[in-house]
C-alpha cells in the first residue's frame, strides 16, 4: 500500500518501478504502473511482487510521466482487475489510491449506475466519479475537486489525465503523501524512500490539500481552493 509518481523525467518507468521496490516493506499483494510518452500511455498491473511487474513491463517504453501503486486489498480480492492504477471506462483518467473510500457504494448508486465497472474496489469509484464530472463539462482539475468533495474516507491519490500527460493531480486525507523536487521534473511518493534515488528535497502535503503538478510547477490549494505557498525541506537519508 503505497503510491509513486513522476512527471517530466525520461526514465519514468524505471523511477516508478524502483520507487515501488522501495515501498515493498509496507507490505502488498498487487502492483501496477501507468507510463506515458508523448504519443501513448501504457498500463501494466498484476497480483504479486514488483519483480513480476518489472518483467511484465519489459516492453513498455520509459516514457516521461507516470503513476504506480502497491496494493494492500481492502475492497475486492487481489487480482489484475482490482490492482491499481484504475483507468476510467472512457479512457480519459487513470488513478492510484492508497486508503479506504468509506462511502463508495453510495457514490456508485448516486452517480455511476450506467458505468460497467471493471473490478470491485472502492478506488475505481473515484476515477469514474472524476470522469463523470468531466463529462458534465468541468475541467479535469475542477472534476477532480468535485469528486473529492463527495468522497469520505482516507486517501493519497495521484490522478493522470491520459490525454494530457503533462499534468498530474494529487490529493491527500489521512494517508501519507510527499512531493519530491527534481531538475524540471517532480516526483510523488508515500514516503521519501520511494524517491530518494532521484532527490533529497521534498515538499510536505497536508490533509485536505489538492495539487496540480507539472514538470516545472507545483501548485497547492487548500480545501477552499486558496493557493498556498510552502517551503521545501532537505532530508538527510541515504539511498
Ligand atoms: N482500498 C483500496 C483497494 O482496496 C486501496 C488499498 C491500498 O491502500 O492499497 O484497492
Amino acid at each position: 500500500c503505497g503510491i509513486v509518481g513522476v512527471i517530466g523525467n525520461n526514465r519514468a518507468k524505471d523511477i516508478l518501478l524502483t520507487g515501488l521496490e522501495k515501498l515493498e516493506y509496507r507490505g502488498y499483494d498487487s502492483a501496477g504502473i501507468m507510463v506515458a510518452d508523448d504519443s501513448q500511455a501504457y498500463l501494466v498491473k498484476t497480483p504479486g511482487r514488483v519483480s513480476e511487474l518489472r518483467a511484465l513491463a519489459n516492453d513498455v517504453p520509459e516514457g516521461h510521466t507516470g503513476i504506480g501503486h502497491t496494493r494492500w486489498a481492502t475492497h475486492g480480492v487481489p487480482n489484475t482487475e482490482n490492482a491499481h492504477p484504475h483507468q476510467s471506462t472512457s479512457g480519459k483518467f487513470c488513478l492510484v489510491h492508497n486508503g479506504v473510500i468509506e462511502n463508495y457504494l453510495e457514490l456508485k448508486n448516486d452517480y455511476l449506475t450506467d458505468i460497467a465497472l471493471k473490478g470491485d474496489t472502492d478506488s475505481e469509484i473515484v476515477v469514474e466519479l472524476v470522469d463523470y464530472f468531466y463529462r458534465q463539462g468541468k475541467t479535469p482539475f475542477e472534476a477532480f475537486k468535485a469528486a473529492l468533495d463527495k468522497v469520505e474516507g482516507s486517501y493519497a491519490i495521484a490522478l493522470m489525465d491520459v490525454k494530457d500527460s503533462n499534468t498530474l493531480y494529487l490529493a491527500k486525507n489521512k494517508s501519507p503523501l510527499l512531493i519530491g523536487l527534481g531538475d524540471n521534473c517532480h516526483y510523488v511518493g508515500s514516503d521519501a524512500m520511494a524517491m530518494i534515488n532521484e532527490t533529497n528535497e521534498f515538499v510536505e502535503i497536508k490533509d485536505g490539500e489538492r495539487i496540480i503538478l507539472t514538470p516545472s510547477e507545483l501548485t497547492i490549494f487548500d480545501r477552499e481552493s486558496n493557493k498556498l505557498t510552502r517551503e521545501s525541506f532537505v532530508a538527510d537519508i541515504d539511498a
